[in-house]
């Protein structure tokens, strides 16, 4: 007897091939099994989905293939697993093959059984994983529970909805996760937490304080990571004890959401609001979203169904979600308005310390031309005499966003794109920061020879020596000169300079550390008490909807990293230079008042029927020329008139992107809405034979590839 199981591989988004290929097998796959199955001459991997035993109508069972092999000691991908990868590739638009393979590690495509055996071996020999017994609560490691953690966790174990921790910078928001842990686990022993953080380089204080937790109780393997920083060997090792049970916490980057976990009990997503949870390439599903999606796939798969009677499943068989920001995104802000999400606050922090007081600097009334403002820089000189450290934000790194001529038009234009090259005074070279082209920096114009070029503008490099030239005269109590350091991408790119930054500014061997972005992040600095931000107005007038929020949070989280030591917290200050000090947002920034922050962008967005209260995707072209991708979008539009869904969904124009041409590619995009998820879904759906067919329009000639962003994060 032969069966003819269907089987997801991953085929090209766009090609126009099915959902899932059919084979044959002579005996019956269980869904979710790995298998090698042969495509054209290649030999593929791939998940088993369906096995039925007669073949599907449109196969000749005489042309089916076999398949060529099963992996061997492999617990098939649950049904719940195989219902989340489903969802994302419906949802997100995207073959299900794609979205199943993309959530494998990648170093399983190429493995045969003897080296998969001998992996599994190595795994079954490592540390045998402690059961937990030795978590004493109160041990050295673990702190009393503030009052406002313990009443964050009771809330935590009766609630029956995703959970939104909003807890001030310094509220302690780790110990919740850490005990939340803590008590799922301790709940059977075969308990598995799943905790995702935005970007694991920059946080490694929490996987120090969960592998300081849990490792001595549970066994050196109890703890596995999964980002894209690993090699596949790695990711292949942690995929593997995840899915066979024996890692009992994972901790990833939004990838991990796909993490096969038998026995999820909770998922936690630390900084919720960061935008790095939407994957900008491939599948551009939101991690956050799927854990949300995914933590009810887990308890509905316990949840005996009603007619049979039986009472409801015991609290430990559920998986919890909890989301947890200190600027949550208005997504789950609205969500918590609204009920769906239940809403815990922690608004103190730990010790009892206060957030730090905002000073806001008119830069209209400050000598012109002024890097840092007099006060500003009086107050940190200040600081440093007494030992304490500053910090000092500016979002753009390299020295100078461009260089221009005095003398003609010339700027440092990238040839390939349509983006200024940077320039970075360290190797004195032009760098685009989009296409990666970079060249010494002429000594003349290339233009006209003039030997007078000149930096415009701004960025980190270049504020790091203003600053160590401006401090050059202060003296830090013991005597000595001030030491100033900068964090961005740049200083960074080699594996563990991360690290030792961060444990020389823990040390207090800098004084001032000067950074973009990554240095807001989650950090626990114990004696920074001077947060600033030099440069951030861009931010309140771009055309994006979405750019206040991400500068208030970006703002508030920053002055988070001030005053987290109630012993100096009293004096804490986050300084923001500004040419706008009446703006509302600093309005609600001086007050620490998210929730007023957030309920006026809502009636805003509502007002505007934008995300939350309106539902958004974008079709995305890449082509050789402008008018090829824009023909190609406005061509799929006008071939939309009357598909399902169609009558509740608006099709702009196609636009060309902020930034046109990346690497000699012309991009353009179209924007779609709608006031109906649903509606919106069954249109995509719908539109996907058309966009196929769209892409041979003659006009369309040069078009590259085409992709559909659902929830975008930028319109
Ligand atoms: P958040 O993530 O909310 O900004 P953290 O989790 O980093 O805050 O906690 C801030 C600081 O307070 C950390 O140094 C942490 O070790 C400490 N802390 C947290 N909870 C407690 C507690 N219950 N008792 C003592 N210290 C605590
Ligand atoms: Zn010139
Ligand atoms: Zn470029």
């Amino acid at each position: 007897m032969s069966f003819w199981p269907t089987v997801a591989v991953a085929t090209p988004a766009h090609g126009g091939l099915a959902q899932t290929l059919s084979y044959r097998s002579e005996s019956p796959l269980a869904p979710g099994s790995l298998v090698r199955v042969p495509l054209g001459s290649r030999e593929l991997l791939g998940v088993v989905w369906t096995c039925p035993d007669t073949p599907p109508d449109d196969l000749d069972p005489a042309l089916a293939r076999p398949v060529s092999g099963v992996l061997l000691g492999l617990d098939p991908l649950n049904e719940r697993w195989r219902q989340l990868v489903q969802f994302a590739a419906r949802y997100y638009q995207r073959s299900l093959g794609e979205v199943a393979m993309g959530a494998l590690p990648p170093a399983l495509r190429d493995l045969d059984n003897t080296q998969l055996q001998r992996r599994l071996q190595r795994l079954a020999k490592g540390q045998t994983a402690g059961n937990g017994s030795s978590l004493a609560p109160g041990s050295a490691h673990t702190p009393q529970a503030s009052e406002e953690q313990a009443q964050a966790l009771a809330a935590l174990a009766q609630a029956d909805r995703p959970v939104l921790l909003f807890g001030a910078t310094g509220s302690g928001k780790t110990e919740v996760y850490l005990r939340a842990t803590e008590q799922a686990l301790a709940a059977d022993p075969g308990a598995q937490v799943l905790v995702m953080v935005p970007e694991i380089n920059l946080t490694p204080q929490l996987e120090a304080r969960f592998r300081d937790r849990f490792e001595s109780a549970f066994g050196a393997g109890a703890l596995v990571c999964l980002h894209s920083g690993m090699t596949p060997p790695q990711r292949l090792q942690a995929w593997l004890a995840a899915h066979a049970g024996r890692a009992r916490i994972v901790l990833g980057t939004r990838m991990a959401v796909f993490a096969s976990l038998p026995g999820l009990r909770l998922i936690v997503v630390d900084e919720e609001h960061d935008p790095s949870y939407k994957s900008q390439e491939g599948a551009r599903y939101s991690a956050r979203d799927l854990a949300v999606y995914r933590a009810r796939l887990e308890s509905e798969g316990v949840v005996a169904p009603a007619e049979t009677g039986s009472p409801s499943p015991p609290a430990a068989a559920r998986c919890q979600v909890l989301l947890g920001s200190a600027t949550p995104s208005l997504e789950s802000w609205h969500a918590a308005e609204q009920g769906r999400y239940l809403r815990v606050d922690m608004p103190g922090r730990i010790g009892g310390g206060s957030l730090p007081r905002l000073r806001l600097v008119d830069m209209n009334h400050q000598p012109k031309g002024a890097l840092l403002a007099p006060p500003l820089l009086a107050a940190m000189q200040e600081r440093i005499g007494r030992g304490e450290q500053c910090l000092v934000l500016l979002n753009r790194r390299g020295y100078a966003p461009v260089l221009s001529c005095g003398a003609c038009d010339w700027k440092s234009s990238c040839p390939h794109c349509s983006a200024y090259r940077v320039f970075h005074k360290i190797d004195r070279t032009l760098r685009c920061h989009h296409c990666g082209f970079t060249q010494r920096v002429p000594r003349a114009c290339p233009d006209c020879g003039n030997l007078d070029i000149a930096p415009i503008g701004r960025g980190t490099e270049q504020l790091e020596e203003q600053l160590v030239a401006l401090l050059a005269d202060v003296r830090r109590p013991d005597g000595s000169p001030v030491r100033v350091a900068r964090m961005d991408a740049d200083t960074t790119r080699a594996k563990g300079s991360l690290e030792a930054q961060l444990d020389a500014l823990h040390a207090g061997e800098v004084d001032v550390l000067v950074g973009t972005q990554m240095v807001a992040k989650g950090h626990d600095f114990r004696r920074i008490t001077l947060v600033a931000s030099v440069n951030a107005d861009a931010a309140l007038f771009a055309s994006d909807h979405r750019a206040p929020e991400r500068l208030f949070a970006l703002l508030m989280q920053a002055a988070g990293r001030a005053g987290r030591d109630a012993r100096h917290s009293g004096a804490s200050e986050m300084w923001v230079q500004t040419w706008h000090p009446q703006h509302l947002l600093f309005n609600a920034l001086a007050r620490h008042d998210y929730p007023g922050f957030a309920a006026a962008q809502l009636a805003d967005r509502e007002a505007a029927a934008m995300p939350p209260f309106g539902f958004q995707a974008l079709l995305r072209a890449d082509a050789r020329t402008q008018q090829a991708a824009q023909a190609f979008l406005n061509g799929a539009a006008a071939a939309a008139q009357g598909l399902p869904g169609s009558e509740r969904v608006t099709l702009y124009p196609a636009v060309p992107l902020n930034i046109q041409r990346v690497a000699n590619v012309e991009r353009a995009q179209l924007l779609i809405e709608s006031d109906s998820r649903p509606a919106l879904q069954r249109f995509l759906a719908a539109w996907q034979a058309v966009l196929l067919e769209a892409r041979s329009l003659p006009e369309a000639r040069g078009l590259i590839r085409f992709a559909v962003d659902v929830d975008p994060l930028t319109v």
